[in-house]
This record gives structure tokens, sequence and C-alpha cells, in this order.
């Protein structure tokens, strides 16, 4: 769905859509499980910006929920991360912060984005806001074993046959410390 500067210069625009898996590109990473449901308000606020130089801001106002299938960063199964998330955000137009001048909104009150063209894509948007409500690092749970680190074998599924390194790097290190104080 584009939002349209020139549609917003009439009226706010609500939305409320549903987007099925595959309506917004999430890369290789992310598997969306599911519908994501977004609702919300886009409008046009004006930049006045000295004499006949206005700024046409878009902000997006709004929700989402999904649900978000990501690989658990020690064992590599599937994990399903239930996005909920709220976002107030700011677009300006492409390029108009590299004629030199000041940005009136401080980036603390909203983040701010930029928009090419005519408009906005709400798929744009929602992409951006799902990969930032997702953590970087995902595990299946807290206590899982991750992989055997010569095999590959799933330690969360059973101990394979491998031995197990012994001691932890860090302790080998005050070890040979230990050694060179005594000799
Ligand atoms: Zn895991
Ligand atoms: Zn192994």
């Amino acid at each position: 769905m584009l939002i349209r500067v020139k549609e917003l210069e009439l009226r706010k625009l609500e939305f409320n859509q549903t987007f099925p898996p595959g309506a917004v590109e999430f890369g290789p990473d992310f598997r969306q499980i599911g519908d994501l449901h977004a609702a919300g308000r886009a409008e046009l606020i004006v930049e006045h910006h000295g004499h006949h130089q206005d700024v046409d801001d878009i902000r997006v106002v709004g929700k989402l929920g999904t649900q978000i299938e990501v690989l658990c960063a020690r064992c590599l199964e599937p994990v399903v991360h239930k996005v909920a998330w709220d976002f107030d955000l700011l677009y300006r137009p492409q390029g108009v912060d590299r004629r030199g001048e000041e940005v009136s909104i401080s980036e603390a009150e909203t983040e701010i984005g930029y928009y090419q063209g005519e408009g906005l894509l709400l798929e744009d948007v929602l992409r951006e806001q799902v990969l930032l409500a997702t953590p970087l690092k995902t595990v299946c749970r807290e206590d899982c074993k991750g992989l055997c680190p010569s095999c590959g074998h799933n330690l969360n599924q059973e101990q394979c046959g491998c031995e197990q390194r012994t001691g932890d790097p860090r302790w080998a290190a005050l070890g040979d410390i230990k050694n060179k104080l005594q000799s």
C-alpha cells in the first residue's frame, strides 16, 4: 500500500490491514508464520523552513503483530518469535537533509527515515519494524546446549560420542601463569 503525500495533503490516512506470508519480503533468515496485522494512521507534518521552504514529512503511527520464525543462534533449530510492536515514525523527503538545513525535530523524539518520490510503501515500513522488533540472537530455550563443535550434532537431542573439550581456555591461561610462577 503506497502512502501518497498528495492524499495526505487532503486527509489523514487510517490503515487496518492484514498481510499474508510473502506480502512483505523479509529475506532468507526470517519466515513469517501466519498473517501480519497492522493498524494505525499516516499524516502529513509540514515543516516550515523560512520563506517558501516547506518540507513534507510523513508521520506513521501504529502497531503491528505477527509471528516470525528465526533460527536458534546456538542449535539452528527454528524458533517462533511473537512480534507485538508499536511504532511512531517520521519520514522526510530523501535529500532534504543534504541541503545543509538544521533538522528541527530532534532524533530522540521520533525515529527518522526517508521516503523517495511521491510517497512511502507501508510494506517497507512494516519490514523495517518487524526486523527491529526481532532480536538478533534468539535461542530456542535459555539452556539450549547448541551443536557439538566437532561433529555438529544437536546436543539437545542426545549426547554425541565426541570427547568433551577439557576445561575453559581462560582457566588454561591461568594454569600457564601458575606454572610460570612455580618454575
Ligand atoms: Zn537452540
Ligand atoms: Zn560430537
